[in-house]
């Protein structure tokens, strides 16, 4: 039976003010079993904090890796390909400090691209980036995530497309395909169906995967803000009973702004099951 380990974004509220390495010992704590670095807007570890965290992780939390937002893979501007490649690249290297499993990243915006167009520079990019992460002698794997919104790169479909023409791995962020479809993946059998979609690409995919899940305020246009499970129509309830239901294994990153406290709470639903 696979299991799932159950983490944050970052460093816990009670602790917000102390820094990364008390964030972890929060974490560890409060028996969570995972972190994620949210370089949101820059990499803001270095690499003493990193190594650190290492250390006091082994063996209790599974360490990952958010790289920077600011990345667009198929962007018409070389230059800028090559910069979003770079800060991946520089997350990496901190997650490997770390020993982190992995670095998700959102992979960017279509622009003026038609979707298969886009789809081929993605691949190019990736190809790319693969080749730099070798290069660098990164240990930890990379991961496309799923976009939450209509004009990001990322539906489950490019996903897919990704992982075989690349063999690149992927972080199926559930908030965002529920956003994405304005309001559906919501139910036990959309989740099945999203999990048996995962397994008829690679039925290993199930054993090892890098969720993230929160509430999520949504338009047409897909995704807004994250919210606490109890300010939105999340029904994690279901995405659990699916997630046991299809032996998925791995982490789930819980990106409620009450981190902890929904962190644990979906924890705590998960074990009930
Ligand atoms: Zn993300």
């Amino acid at each position: 039976m696979n299991r799932i380990k159950f983490g944050i974004p970052g460093i816990p509220t009670t602790v917000k003010k102390d820094g990364y390495v008390a964030g972890v010992n929060e974490i560890n704590r409060l028996g969570l079993e995972a972190f994620e670095y949210p370089f949101g807007r820059f990499i803001n570890a270095s690499k003493d904090t990193a190594e650190e965290i290492g250390q006091i992780s082994k063996g209790k939390i599974s360490v990952s890796v958010h790289a920077p937002y600011y990345i667009n893979l198929i962007s018409p501007d070389k230059e800028k390909i090559n910069l979003s490649i770079d800060r991946i690249i520089k997350a990496s290297i901190v997650g490997d400090y770390s020993h982190a499993s992995t670095t998700v990243f959102h992979s960017g915006y279509y622009t003026s691209l038609s979707k298969s167009d886009a789809l081929k520079l993605m691949i190019s990019s990736i190809k790319l980036l693969q080749k730099k992460q070798i290069e660098s002698g990164i240990s930890s794997d990379l991961r496309i995530e799923t976009s939450g919104k209509p004009s990001q790169f990322g539906t489950l479909e490019e996903i897919n497309e990704i992982y075989m023409e690349t063999g690149l791995n992927f972080c199926i962020d559930f908030a965002h395909l529920h956003a994405y479809s304005n309001g559906k993946v919501n139910t036990l059998e959309e989740y099945i169906s999203v999990l048996e979609y995962i397994k008829e690409i690679d039925e290993q995919l199930l054993a090892n995967m890098h969720i993230h899940y929160s509430g999520i305020e949504y338009s047409d246009k897909g995704e807004k803000r994250h919210l606490p499970l109890d300010e939105s129509d999340a029904n994690h309830i279901d995405l659990m009973k699916a997630l046991r239901n299809m032996n998925v294994g791995g982490v789930l990153i819980c990106e409620s702004p009450v981190l902890e406290k929904d962190g644990l709470i979906l924890q705590e639903e998960y074990g009930r099951n």
